[in-house]
């Protein structure tokens, strides 16, 4: 198929796995196998050596896992992709492959809070220095990246600030430097942001959230521009580390990516609709959420993305206390980590997911240990604000 001329709703159903289908199934069977078997030594042989497109061991390569490596690549726009056990596979390997003792690397202040832990305390302990500036404020990024530094990542919408990254302006500065730039997508998804088509080198995912879609399995997903490096990634990297999908994993992505489009607008027509509700409310003090003017992001965003997505935080205008009775009132969204999922999620990322930063590094980053995060599910829009409404009564 020419994947050229064709648009995001089309490709995300019927992009790669072409020819490869050995019992003209409609849609692509899940291959539940550790090994191949080879006809005889030399077939054997040729595999081995890369002669055939025949498969080995399922931790290397697996028919299934194949096509969803290869329609995610024609997604993101990138050469090829490789697919690991969890978003977190997917970010420490390719952190592990481009890094080594010696090296640093240049990340945003605020991540995922498992990305933040592997950047600040697993690499030091590899001879791996990290060094947690504020992207979002690149004026002195030139300077902050020194002849060590040999990645800079971040993650834009940023969890859970829902701040923006310039991602085209934070390219350019570090291919000045040598720097390669990884980018996790996991918020904004293909559908709304490309950040390899704005100069990025690698892009991550967690799977397990919008991709997916449904929370039903945990999964990540690396995309590269460069084929060679995209190859190292497999089987230099991923093979030896082990971080491998399982094919009925990757065929639960393959069924979520068919709708990925049609749940994007519609997370964010709620998420907007979320948002607005919130700003107008007298009890919330600041509502995070790139969609809207008010947004310190939101040019940035409406230049780089295509949408602005289906996570919105907020700020009550409460105690700590207050804001963790108005979590514990919601009741259609419910109370769990993860995002992306059909339903409606609330979590309180520094009482949750955000815990290990300090009271400080919070305060720095422009936040409030109370702040409240939503993922911003398919249920009706109405039942949601009536949801959020009967929950920041309970502050009286
Ligand atoms: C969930 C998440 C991750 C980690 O992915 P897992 O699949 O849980 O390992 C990384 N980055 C972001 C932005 C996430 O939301």
């Amino acid at each position: 198929m020419n994947t050229r001329d064709k648009h995001f709703e089309t490709l995300s159903i019927h992009a790669g796995g072409e020819d490869r289908n050995p019992k003209n199934a409609l849609n692509y069977p899940i291959f539940m196998t550790s090994a191949f078997e080879f006809d005889s030594l030399e077939h054997a042989d040729a595999t081995f050596g890369f002669e055939t497109q025949d498969y080995v061991y399922t931790r290397g390569n697996n028919p299934t896992l194949k096509v969803l490596e290869e329609r995610m690549a024609v997604l993101e726009g990138g050469a090829a992709s490789v697919a690991f056990a969890s978003g977190m596979a997917a970010i420490s390997s390719v952190l592990m492959s481009l890094l080594k003792p010696g090296d640093e690397v240049v990340a945003h202040r605020m991540l995922y809070g498992s990305a933040w832990d592997f950047i600040k305390n697993i690499l030091p302990q590899y001879g791996v220095g990290s060094r947690l500036v504020d992207l979002t404020n690149i004026a002195d990024l030139a300077d902050q990246i020194t002849a060590r530094t040999k990645v800079v990542y971040f993650e834009t919408p940023v969890n859970p600030s829902l701040e923006i990254i310039d991602i085209a302006a934070v390219c350019d500065i570090a291919r000045a430097k040598g720097a390669k730039v990884v980018v996790d997508n996991t918020f904004a998804t293909p559908f709304f942001q490309r950040p390899m088509e704005l100069g990025a080198d690698v892009v991550v995912h967690s799977a397990t959230k919008y991709i997916s879609g449904h929370g039903d399995v945990i999964a990540g997903i690396a995309v590269a521009k460069d084929e060679d490096y995209a190859s190292e990634l497999k089987f230099g990297c991923m093979c030896e580390f082990g971080g491998v999908m399982s094919p009925f994993t990757g065929w639960l992505l393959l069924r979520g990516l068919k709708t990925l489009a049609l749940r994007m607008r519609q997370h964010e027509k709620n998420a907007l609709a979320v948002a607005r509700y919130l700003e107008q409310h007298p009890r919330v003090n600041r509502v995070y959420y790139p969609g809207l003017p008010s947004s310190p992001g939101y040019d940035t965003a409406k230049a780089q993305m295509s949408g602005f997505g289906g996570m919105v935080s907020f700020d009550i205008d409460g105690t700590l206390p207050q804001s963790k009775q108005v979590v514990n009132s919601m009741r259609l969204f419910k109370l769990a980590v993860s995002l992306g999922d059909c339903e409606s999620l609330v979590q309180h990322p520094f009482a949750m997911t955000h815990r290990g930063y300090t009271e400080e590094e919070i305060s720095a980053a422009g936040l409030t240990p109370s702040m409240v995060r939503l993922s911003v599910g398919l249920e009706h829009q109405d039942d949601l604000i009536a949801d959020l409404e009967q929950a920041l009564s309970v502050m009286g």
